[in-house]
């Protein structure tokens, strides 16, 4: 059964096929406040979606038949609907697929066994990162970037970047929280500059973080997966 959605609610999907799970989710996020619809398969979550536009997607991973990153994909090449953010469940130490995930489309991702608080959490960082936008002057702890004038100030020193460091900086400071794989960081950077690979993207790192000194450290590794500016 689920739930009318009310305006000031959020109102989320939540795809698994696990029932008792997909039980104690439904229970505990519609607790949250959020409007809960649910569905088991990727067909019925592909469906729903079109029908009523969700605010977010929980969606897990291991589905039958139409799996999580095939989903991922279709709400991903939808117009309509290809800026809904997703939160992918995945099974716990399968890096590859939390990889696999976030380049098919997903924001953030929750590993298995989760308690709902922790997913409660993501889910609430993801919705507040999906409604600021990102040209303008971003301020995250004692570090201040500016596109405009492609400047940036850590704890008030002004900082100077190549050009490859900035825009790597401008990505993960562009969503904070948010892991992105290294080759997403390869894709956004290519625009412009010589060929990106994996090691290059780990020498930018350890270069950005050495200039940005004490709040370098905000500039994390998420092992096997990534790097992301600490909230
Ligand atoms: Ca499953």
């Amino acid at each position: 059964m689920n739930q009318p959605k009310s305006p000031d609610q959020p109102s989320l999907l939540v795809v698994e096929d696990e029932q008792d799970l997909l039980e104690v989710l439904r229970f505990s996020l519609s607790r949250e406040g959020f409007s809960v619809r649910t569905a088991e398969n990727g067909e019925d979550a592909i469906r729903l979606v079109r029908q009523q536009m969700p605010d977010l997607i929980v969606l897990d991973l291991m589905l039958p038949t139409i799996d999580g990153l095939a989903v991922c994909r279709a709400i991903r090449s939808t117009e309509k609907t290809r800026d809904i953010p997703i939160v992918m469940l995945t099974a716990r130490g399968e890096e590859a697929d939390i990889v696999r995930g976030l380049e098919a489309g997903a924001d953030d991702y929750v590993t298995k066994p989760f308690s709902p608080k922790v997913l409660i959490a993501r889910i609430h960082a993801v919705l507040r990162r999906s409604t600021s936008v990102g040209e303008g002057i971003v301020e995250v702890g004692r570090v201040r970037l500016n596109p405009e004038r492609h400047e940036v100030v850590a704890d008030d020193k002004r900082v100077d970047l190549t050009a490859t460091e900035f825009s790597l900086l401008k990505l993960l400071m562009s969503k904070p929280g948010r892991v992105y794989t290294r080759q997403q960081i390869i894709d956004s950077l290519h625009d412009g500059f010589a060929a990106v690979t994996d090691r290059s993207v780990d020498v930018q790192v350890v270069s950005l973080r050495r200039k940005l000194g004490t709040a370098g450290e905000r500039v994390q590794t998420v092992r096997g997966v990534g790097y992301r500016f600490g909230e």
